[in-house]
């Protein structure tokens, strides 16, 4: 299946730029070279779309991948590079808001860009033993003992050293639906 039909036929539980990413990562015209909008136009989108998914787009990224590609279809030397461009302006047309939100660093709506999720501890679960804040190499923990803790997400980098160190499964990834969780530590409902 070329890269224009994958973007075609997405399915609800994937997500567009995941799919840009792996169908761009081996894509011919970066091992070719023998015309420049392929060649450059396919490389710029790849590093563009590994961005977005690593939550480190800028902006104006969006502006700039559709104006490469809707000049890369036409001055491209085969169909491969025209096919990529195509499949960017396809996925523009059917999953824009998609893409935004990935530049906005907003959120990835099918929970799939693994730089999007999150983890949460859940209050009920948790009984406060700090085992969590042990394992966490970014002090990104709140708590303290018999207290619910709670992850700062602004210095969290979604390792998973806490969730693997949580014998209570209090701990949980979360893609585009959050769990509702206690914004500062309170005292345990359970023991
Ligand atoms: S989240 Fe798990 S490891 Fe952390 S304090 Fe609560 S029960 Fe302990
Ligand atoms: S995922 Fe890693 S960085 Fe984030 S709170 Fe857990 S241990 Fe800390």
């Amino acid at each position: 299946m070329s890269i224009l039909e994958r973007v075609k036929n997405l399915t609800e539980k994937e997500c567009i730029v995941d799919v840009l990413r792996k169908e761009l990562a081996d894509n011919k015209c970066k091992n070719c070279g023998k015309c420049t909008f392929g060649y450059e136009g396919a490389t710029q989108l790849e590093m563009v779309i590994n961005d977005l998914a690593e939550k480190k787009a800028r902006p104006g990224d969006l502006e700039l991948l559709e104006d490469l590609c809707s000049v890369m279809k036409d001055q491209s030397m085969c169909e491969d590079g025209t096919d990529i461009a195509l499949a960017y302006l396809e996925a523009v047309e059917r999953y824009g808001k998609d893409l935004k939100d990935h530049a906005a660093r907003k959120s990835c709506r099918a929970g799939v860009c693994k730089r999007f999720m999150t983890y949460h501890i859940i209050a009920g679960d948790c009984i406060g033993c700090g085992d969590c804040i042990d394992a966490c190499p970014e002090d990104a923990i709140l708590g303290r003992k018999k207290f619910v803790h709670v992850i700062n997400q602004s210095e969290c980098i979604q390792c998973g050293a806490c969730k693997e160190a949580c014998d209570e499964d209090a701990i949980v990834l979360a893609g585009a639906v959050k769990p509702r969780c206690p914004q500062r530590p309170i005292p345990c409902r359970r023991n």
